[in-house]
């Protein structure tokens, strides 16, 4: 059985071993917990016949975890000075592929293709580099690629926006996007005592489950998202004001016109929509050609 990657002494020593130094420009934090890694993975629902891919693997803590439950795992890493350490570590164990590479100019399909044609689900599971988070998930996303969760260490703050509801003032135009495609649930909050070098920000877990079809139903996915940025670009103004921003300010009268006959109420604000009203508004707006 191979040595945990994971222990805060088993860390130091390959550390140490290899003379590595964490990039901070790289988001390079290494878990060190292997209570955290348990709960990450737990919430994966992994099995022998699904892949798992890792978005920076580091040194590899939660890729061996990923091993011992996945029936495959692909780990994206970009730092060249990792890639040497990662084969040293994982010289003997067949399931993974490192591959070097910044996860924003992959073809994500076609790793797919190569990847996981033989694994029955995928989900992305990574401690995610903080620094891009929300591109990084937006991309796996926007791509709609096949997969069944994506479970992330990212931070605390981002997770909460992720997943909160109308209504607060963490809801945001991330959070539509996150629940138009999937459903989501934090899975734990994690302390700063967990990492090394220990990040300035709390962290936590959130899962996201792909829907097998979005939330809402809108005709056009460009449009709507134009429609859901407009409404919240300035968050103390009303929706009114915000949408006078998108469609010019002469408009007001069939703005009203328009909010007045779908039932939504023009001095409300951005942040009070339900997914269900954004795809509403954005239909109607469509159709108008405002
Ligand atoms: N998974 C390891 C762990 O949990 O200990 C390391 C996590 S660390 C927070 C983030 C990792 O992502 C680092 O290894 C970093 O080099 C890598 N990384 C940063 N930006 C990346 C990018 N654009 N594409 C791929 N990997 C990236």
């Amino acid at each position: 059985k191979q040595i945990e990657v994971s222990t805060p002494k088993r860390t130091k020593e390959i550390i140490q071993k290899h003379g590595f130094s964490f990039k901070k420009s790289l988001g390079q934090n290494f878990l060190i917990d292997s209570n955290i890694l348990n709960r990450i993975v737990g919430a994966a629902e992994l099995t022998e016949e699904k892949g798992a891919l890792e978005i920076g693997p580091g040194i590899g803590a939660l890729t061996q975890r990923l091993a011992q439950e996945a029936k495959k795992v692909t780990a994206i890493e970009i730092d060249q000075r990792l890639i040497p350490i990662l084969s040293e570590i994982f010289e003997e164990e067949s399931k993974v592929n490192v591959v070097h590479a910044d996860v924003l100019n992959v073809d994500l399909h076609q790793l797919f293709k190569e990847q996981f044609a033989d694994c029955s689900k995928v989900s992305v599971v990574a401690n995610l580099p903080y620094y891009v988070t929300t591109p990084i998930l937006m991309k796996l996303l926007e791509e709609k690629l096949p997969l069944e969760h994506i479970v992330v260490m990212i931070q605390k703050e981002v997770a909460q926006r992720m997943a909160a509801k109308p209504g607060g003032k963490e809801y945001g135009s991330l959070s539509v996007a996150v629940q138009y495609y999937c459903t989501t649930e934090i899975v734990c909050t994690v302390p700063h005592t967990v990492f090394i070098p220990q990040p300035n920000v709390d962290s936590a877990v959130i899962k996201l489950t792909l829907r097998e079809k979005p939330a809402v139903d809108v005709e056009d996915e460009a449009f709507f998202f134009r429609v859901v940025q407009g409404a919240f670009a300035q968050r103390r103004k009303t929706l009114m004001n915000n949408l006078l921003g998108l469609t010019g300010k002469d408009k007001r009268a069939e703005l009203t016109e328009l909010l007045d006959r779908i039932g939504i109420d023009a001095t409300r604000r951005g942040e009070t929509l339900s997914l269900e009203e954004y795809a509403v508004l954005s239909r109607a707006l469509a159709q108008s050609g405002l």
